[in-house]
């Protein structure tokens, strides 16, 4: 197998093209702390299943993960539970944005899919029901896998959020009003809150999520998931993992993948290699315009897709 030190001449070509491109979208403001981040930083990296991993820009920069977070808190939650998570949250493209409220009255408390906020909100607490402390096992994980001991929260973020997070207070209380949380709501939030919080670079987090390359199988050669639960995650990723964008972005890019309004995006090219690219500059649906731009040159110049 070749290393992911191969990809470093594309990684450079895609890192010039987007340095020429003049329209780079606006960081979320909706979190004020997220507001100040510069729409003009770029970084992309590529981990190979043995840990290897190159980069360009500033690919070792921390940055606010925010919803890439949901990927792993779902692969931690369904380790532990299996097939009885998906009595408390679907597995369909909501259509609609990622912190929209209308759809869970009409299926009566039960989220579409894992990646908006209501579902993501049930698997951490769902997480946190079986460990007693679910962003602290979320770090830990985060930490071993990336092989880097001083990821953290960052507590400016979480109390960002927090004080702007009525939307996501919402959603807590009115699943929790059908029985769908089993938490204290505001403990859901601040575990929640927390685990968004989380900064993390393109290197960190594209050797983070290499389990899902390795069909499960963690860094250290230990099973996570079955082939078929990391399949799974896959998969949901490619139908629900960038907002209400992900035919676009399956169209475009044709790999799983997972947005975060911090900029970040994370892809998986089963069998062979994970990407992560973060630039803060979103697209109206919540998506980094130059990290998709950057994830399409990239499957498009080497090749790398599942399809
Ligand atoms: N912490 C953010 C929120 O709950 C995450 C959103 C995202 O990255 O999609 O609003």
């Amino acid at each position: 197998m070749t290393s992911s030190t191969t990809f470093q001449p594309v990684l450079e070509r895609i890192a010039e093209e987007v340095e020429r491109t003049p329209r780079r979208g606006r960081p979320a403001d909706y979190i004020p702390a997220l507001a100040a981040c510069d729409p003009r930083r770029f970084g992309m990296a590529v981990a190979d299943l043995d840990g290897t991993v190159c980069g360009v820009g500033d690919w070792r920069q921390p940055f606010s993960a925010q919803s890439l977070t949901k990927v792993f808190t779902l692969a931690l939650d369904l380790a532990r539970e299996g097939d009885a998570l998906w009595e408390h949250v679907g597995r369909e493209p909501s259509g609609n944005p990622f912190n929209s409220l209308v759809q869970l009255e009409y299926e009566n408390g039960i989220p579409r899919n894992p990646f908006i906020n209501a579902g993501a909100l049930v698997v951490t607490d769902r997480l946190h029901t079986r460990t007693g402390d679910a962003s602290g096992e979320l770090l830990s994980f985060l930490r071993t896998e990336s092989g880097n001991p001083d990821l953290s929260f960052d507590p400016e973020v979480a109390a960002s959020e927090s004080a702007h997070g009525d939307r996501n207070a919402a959603l807590g209380h009115f699943m929790a009003s059908y029985g769908n949380i089993d938490n204290p709501v505001p403990t859901l939030l601040e575990q929640y809150f927390r685990q968004c919080s989380i900064a993390a670079s393109c290197a960190d987090l594209a050797l983070a999520t290499r389990f899902l390359a390795r069909h499960g199988i963690r860094a250290d050669g230990t099973r996570l998931l079955t082939r078929s639960q990391a399949k799974q995650i896959n998969a949901i990723m490619l139908t629900c993992g960038t907002y209400d964008a992900a035919g676009d972005f399956a169209y475009r890019v044709g790999l799983p993948g997972k947005s975060g309004v911090g900029g970040g995006i994370i892809a998986v090219v089963p069998g062979r290699c994970t990407l992560c690219v973060w630039s803060p500059g979103l697209d109206e649906r919540g998506n980094s315009v130059a990290g998709v731009a950057a994830l399409d040159r990239f499957t498009t110049l080497t090749g790398l897709s599942v399809f």
